[in-house]
């Protein structure tokens, strides 16, 4: 096993990015200087397994060869054009992705909090051109706890203090109801100017917090009987991650805007996809919205490749089955410092018993120089998210690692 020291290079590259850079993270004191698959190397040379997967971005596995040799073949060819031109990978990329995930069209774009925005942009177009809501009326339900980006009018109805104090004013037209609640959203749905309910199928960034079966396609019946759009952000639980291609198959539930990103470029470069119907996409006309490097050559060729690889290589059946090996192993650990392992396929949280609230942070840090690195969400969670690459041999170490840190808690 590793034990990682706090090198002089470690330090001096954290000094300079300290002195340099906003403040806006506050990362575990490691410096990664490549990976391959479920590993990271340090610039000192220890090698980690990825547990955070770039917050899901890399379930391909990091520099997944395939992936990579499409990036490099096409860097080299065409990489930008701007939609002001056609170029001839936009229209094979967008027949396939609407293909695979059963939708008329695609609007791509780049970053995930672009793709919500895109989406509420067309939800809200949607209910004045399509449903007759009153001019600048319409209402979005979304859900306590939410996680859907980081821009000015996504933020306006997070319901986490840190990410909205002093950043208002707010955008109007959000109603927050509690995740999971079925009468709520029956409630909220009551109001006539509702166009849609965005939802994440498994709340990631809340500690991976997962609804109660059935709360999704009933929460889809309710919407559909009240002609409101179904709105999934799948940008975190998608491709794969859970089991299932999206987190919405599980029960079978087909959203009317489907949002996409992070392993929709295998960690390479930001990609992000809005998909639904033309009932919902054909009210968005041209010079109305867009994005200079919204589907863009080099994205339209590792979106294509990095979906590819996820399929061929069969990446969710293996999340479903190392997702069971881990949350079993975990349980099995027994330790009074965790409270529970929750999760699906390889989307997992440990929820952390202690009474330091920087237990979870300890853990991690202990992990780190075990070989292992994970971070800790809203303070008591630590999310266990490797790439769905991940063998049964390599969970287990990963197991062992986890329990030979637990001890770390010892102090209380
Ligand atoms: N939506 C969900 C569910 C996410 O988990 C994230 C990122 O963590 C986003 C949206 C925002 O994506 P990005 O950071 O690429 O803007």
């Amino acid at each position: 096993m590793n034990v990682a020291p706090l090198g002089a290079y470690t330090n001096q590259f954290i000094q300079q990015e300290e002195q340099f850079s906003a403040h806006n993270y506050h990362p575990l004191p490691v410096v990664i200087q490549r990976a391959e698959n479920v590993f990271m190397w340090d610039v000192e040379g220890v090698r980690y397994y990825d547990f955070l997967s770039g917050y899901s971005s890399v379930n391909q596995g990091h520099c997944h060869p395939k992936i990579i040799s499409s990036c490099i073949k096409q860097v080299q060819e065409l990489t930008l054009t701007s939609r002001a031109f056609h170029h001839h990978l936009f229209g094979p990329y967008s027949e396939y992705i609407t293909t695979l995930f059963g939708y008329d069209k695609v609007l791509p774009m780049n970053t995930g909090v672009e793709a919500v925005e895109t989406a509420i942009k067309l939800c809200r177009k949607w209910a004045y051109e399509k449903k007759s809501i009153p001019s600048n009326a319409a209402k979005i339900i979304v859900c306590e706890g939410n996680f859907h980006g980081r821009t000015s009018g996504v933020i306006s109805f997070s319901t986490d203090l840190e990410s909205i104090r002093n950043f208002g004013p707010y955008l109007p037209g959000f109603i927050a109801i509690p995740y999971n609640d079925y009468a709520a959203l029956e409630n909220a749905l009551s109001d006539p100017h509702v166009a849609g309910f965005l939802v994440e199928p498994i709340q990631g960034e809340a500690g991976v917090v997962v609804p109660t079966d059935g709360y999704l396609s009933k929460a889809a019946k309710l919407c559909r009987d009240k002609k409101v759009l179904l709105i999934a952000d799948e940008i975190q639980t998608g491709l794969g991650r859970t089991g299932k291609r999206l987190a919405c198959d599980h029960e079978n539930v087909r959203p009317d805007i489907l949002i996409l990103g992070k392993a929709l470029s295998g960690g390479l470069i930001p990609v992000s996809a809005v998909l639904a119907d033309d009932e919902i996409m054909l009210t968005i006309q041209p010079g109305q919205h867009g994005s200079t490097y919204g589907g863009n050559p080099l994205a339209c060729a590792i979106a294509r490749t990095a979906l590819e690889v996820i399929e061929e290589e069969q990446m969710a059946d293996n999340a479903t089955e190392r997702g069971i090996q881990l949350r079993e192993g975990i349980n099995k650990i027994n330790s009074t410092y965790i409270k529970l392992v929750r999760g699906k396929g390889l989307l997992n949280a440990i929820v952390i018993s202690h009474q330091d609230t920087n237990a979870a942070w300890n853990l991690c840090i202990e992990m780190m120089k075990k070989g292992l690195l994970a971070k800790p969400t809203q303070g008591d969670k630590i999310r266990l998210a490797p790439p769905l690459t991940i063998n049964s041999v390599q969970i287990e170490e990963a197991l062992e690692i986890i329990k030979q840190s637990l001890p770390v808690l010892n102090y209380r």
